[in-house]
């Protein structure tokens, strides 16, 4: 079949970079230009946002889209199109390569999953629309977004991900497929087995894309998009983007436009985030007060570590039934069981590492809580972006212990969030990190923040 080319093209391509001669960039006649003159484009374009100019959003009905694909939108209940699907629409369907930044919960996806259905000719039995993601629950995610709007228009939307029989994966793929979402590792292997033939590709997303530039994905990202040889509009989304990765991008886009609506504030906005600075091992007593005290629809419980994971749940589960856990030790079909049952509400309360703090839509998570404080920024971002999502209020509830404090301090001030506090405020007239001491004193269980007071009771227990 068509595998052929491909494959010696990707021999050709390993055979380059081995020998160092391969351009990082995947079209060899592309120009880049200078980062200061990008830069510019791109804070003149961030004050052109035209949906911000207008100041009212458009309707689905009021763009040009063919009428099956626009009864799908209806089917699902858009009526507007959010503010990124509005600055990105005309320039993804123009064909241009975009980078575009919206806050978490912004409908991202549609933005690409709209312009993306149109443009594929269903006539041709090929994939011409590739999506590349960081995990496997995203895949299911985006190809259920994708199925939604495109399945009326005929075109077949499929995901491939590792954990999962690539016999199956193979004969579908086999059978036709119009737009596939892959995660890198699996797309790498069917292109390796032949399976996978990208020559037909005319559009490429990078979704999470500041994940996927970075080191661990990088390569891989690279050699795929280096088999695509044939004329094609890249795309990038992403809710963070620092400048390192911003700069990187560049490589990989013809021309780009750059869409920017994240404003100054980091953090998402529809969430207020509180924080708890306490000794490590009154964690498990405070979490059972602050659950038992909030009005929870369904929380995510996030560990930085897999046995964290597993221990947390074995306390846990003991008191709440609604409950189960997620982090990439389990199977493939548990975890995707797991998600299903998350997603359509059967569950509770979710304890997870972060294979569940990026792109995931869980419109009903009022809660996210660190058990553990993130690494760093991006991370709180997206971990906490897990709720709040499409203007709906949010809480985050973050554990912070001594150890945390110089790690909070640069996180509150990089990612601009007004903390408020659940107890002692530890940066409060603290300069020097040895005078705060290591066991908070006992005290009544209250918020600092002067919203809401009264929604947490009071901590009668003692220790
Ligand atoms: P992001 O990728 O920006 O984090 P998602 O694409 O996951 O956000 O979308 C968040 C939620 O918004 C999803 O539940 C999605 O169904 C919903 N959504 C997307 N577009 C619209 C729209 N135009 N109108 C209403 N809801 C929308
Ligand atoms: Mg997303």
């Amino acid at each position: 079949m068509f595998m052929a080319l491909d494959i010696s093209t990707t021999l050709k391509s390993i055979l380059n970079r081995i020998s160092g001669k391969e351009a990082r960039h995947h079209t060899p006649e592309k120009k880049i230009r200078p980062v200061e003159k990008r830069n510019r484009g791109e804070a003149e374009r961030k004050s052109k946002n035209p949906a911000e100019e207008k100041g009212r959003h458009t309707k689905f009905s009021e763009l040009d889209l063919p009428s099956h694909i626009l009864a799908s939108i209806e089917k699902v209940g858009y009526e507007k199109l959010t503010p990124i699907q509005e600055a990105t629409y005309s320039i993804i369907m123009a064909g241009r390569d975009l980078c575009a930044l919206a806050e978490t919960g912004s409908g991202k996806t549609a933005a690409c999953s709209i312009p993306l259905v149109q443009k594929i000719n269903i006539s041709k039995n090929t994939i011409q629309g590739l999506v590349i993601v960081p995990t496997r629950e995203l895949c299911l995610q985006y190809v259920d977004e994708i199925e939604k709007i495109g399945a009326g228009a005929g075109v077949v939307s499929f995901a491939v991900f590792g954990g999962f029989s690539k016999e199956i994966q193979t004969a579908k793929i086999n059978h036709g497929v119009h737009i596939l979402v892959a995660t890198p590792g699996r797309l790498i292997d069917l292109m390796y087995d032949g399976v996978i033939s990208l020559s037909n590709v005319t559009c490429v997303t990078l979704d999470e894309a500041d994940e996927l530039l970075q080191e661990g994905f990088l390569e891989d990202i690279e050699f795929i998009l280096s088999c695509i040889l044939n004329e094609h509009q890249t795309l990038l989304f992403a809710a963070t983007m620092d400048d390192d990765i911003s700069k990187l991008s560049h490589n990989y886009l013809h021309d780009p436009e750059y869409i920017s609506l994240i404003r100054e504030r980091v953090a998402p906005v529809s969430i207020e985030h509180y924080f708890n600075y306490l000794h490590p091992g009154r964690k498990e007593t405070e979490l059972a007060q602050y659950l038992a005290a909030e009005d929870i629809n369904q929380a995510i419980i996030f560990c930085n570590a897999r046995h964290k994971v597993d221990k947390l749940f074995r306390d846990m589960r003991k008191k709440h039934t609604a409950i189960e856990y997620i982090h990439a030790g389990l199977s493939q079909n548990k975890r995707s069981s797991i998600f299903r049952q998350f997603k359509t509400k059967k569950l509770r309360y979710l304890i997870a590492t972060d294979v569940a703090g990026r792109g995931l839509d869980f419109t009903n998570v009022s809660h996210v809580i660190n058990w553990d404080l993130p690494f760093d920024g991006a991370q709180y971002t997206h971990r906490t972006g897990r709720s709040g999502r499409m203007g709906k209020k949010g809480r985050a509830f973050t554990f912070v212990t001594r150890h945390d404090l110089p790690k909070l301090r640069e996180l509150i001030r990089t990612q601009k969030i007004t903390p408020r506090w659940v107890g002692k405020d530890p940066l409060k007239g603290t300069k020097t990190l040895s005078k705060e001491k290591t066991t908070p004193k006992k005290r009544a269980y209250r918020h600092s923040g002067k919203k809401k007071a009264g929604t947490i009771h009071r901590d009668k227990s003692t220790r």
